[in-house]
C-alpha cells in the first residue's frame, strides 16, 4: 500500500541544511495499523507529510498504491490525495461551523449534492456516534469528541488510508483508549490502512500490529510490535 524506496528529505533554511529523513525504507501493507515512533524532531511528521505529498523527498521515492505522488499531474494527484484521510493532534476543526457542517466540509469542496452531503454525515456522525451533538460547536465539546468529529470527518470521503498525526497526545489516558479503540473498529469495519505517529509507546502497544522506530531522522528497527517491544 506505502513503499519507501530510500527515501532522504533535506530541509535548507537560510544556508542551514538538516536532514529530516535518511535512507528510509519501508513497507506498509493493506489493513495494517502501522505505527511509527520516536521523540520530538526524529522526523516523524515529515515521513507522514511524504505520504499525501504535502511534501516531496529530496531523493529516493514514495510509492501510494503503486504510485509514485512526485511523478503525478495536479489532477491525478488530487484523485489519490482524495484517498487519504487525515487527523491531527489538535483536531483542526473549524470554530465557526457546527460539527454537523465540520463533517460536510470536505463533501462540499467536492461539490457533492446536499442530499448526499447529508446521507453521508448522518452515517458518519452515527458511527462515531455524535449524532446528539450534530448543532454543537467545537468549543462545546471535550477533547475526545472533538477528535471523534476529526474522524468522521476523515471518514466521511471513504478513504482508503488514515493518516494520524499525534491524534491521542492532547487526550487523557481514558479518552485516549477510547479513541484508539474507535481507530481500530475503523480499520476493521472498513478495512481502512492505518498509518499513525505518535511519541507514546502505550499508543502503539494498545493498536498497532507494525512499528517503526525512528531516531534522528533513521529508521533503526522495525517489526512487529510484539517482537520489536519483547523484554530480552
Ligand atoms: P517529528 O515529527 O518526529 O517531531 P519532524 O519531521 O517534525 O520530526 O522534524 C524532523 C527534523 O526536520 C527536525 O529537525 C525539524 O526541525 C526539521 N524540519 C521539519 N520540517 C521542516 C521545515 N519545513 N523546514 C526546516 N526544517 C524542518
Ligand atoms: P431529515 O430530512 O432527515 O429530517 P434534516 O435535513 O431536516 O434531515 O436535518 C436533520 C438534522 O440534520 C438536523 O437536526 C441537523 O443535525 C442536521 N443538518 C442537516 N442539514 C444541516 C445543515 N445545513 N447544517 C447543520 N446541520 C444540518
Amino acid at each position: 500500500m506505502i513503499e519507501f524506496n530510500d527515501v532522504t528529505k533535506v530541509f535548507t533554511n537560510k544556508k542551514q541544511q538538516v536532514m529530516a529523513l535518511q535512507n528510509i525504507d519501508l513497507h506498509i501493507q493493506q489493513g495494517d495499523i502501522f505505527g511509527v515512533i520516536g521523540y520530538s524532531g526524529a522526523g516523524k511528521s515529515t515521513l507522514l507529510r511524504l505520504v499525501n505529498a504535502l511534501e516531496i523527498p529530496t531523493t529516493g521515492e514514495v510509492l501510494v498504491q503503486g504510485k509514485n505522488l512526485a511523478r503525478l499531474s495536479k489532477k491525478e494527484l488530487r484523485q489519490e490525495q482524495k484517498k487519504i484521510g487525515m487527523i491531527f493532534q489538535h483536531f483542526n476543526l473549524l470554530q465557526s461551523r457546527n460539527v454537523y457542517e465540520n463533517i460536510a466540509l470536505p463533501l462540499e469542496l467536492e461539490q457533492q449534492s446536499k442530499v448526499d452531503i447529508d446521507r453521508k454525515v448522518k452515517e458518519a456522525l452515527a458511527f462515531v456516534n455524535l449524532t446528539d451533538k450534530a448543532q454543537h460547536f467545537p468549543e462545546q465539546l471535550s477533547g475526545g469528541q472533538k477528535q471523534r468529529v476529526g474522524i468522521a470527518r476523515a471518514l466521511v470521503t471513504n478513504p482508503e488510508l488514515l493518516l494520524c498525526d499525534e491524534a491521542t497526545s492532547a487526550l487523557d489516558p481514558q479518552t485516549t483508549i477510547a479513541i484508539l479503540q474507535l481507530l481500530k473498529r475503523v480499520n476493521k469495519v472498513f478495512g481502512i490502512t492505518i498509518l499513525l505517529i505518535t511519541h507514546e509507546m502505550e499508543v502503539i502497544k494498545e493498536i498497532c500490529n507494525r512499528v517503526a522506530v525512528m531516531e534522528e531522522g533513521a529508521i533503526i528497527e522495525t517489526g512487529q510490535v510484539f517482537d520489536v517491544f519483547a523484554q530480552p
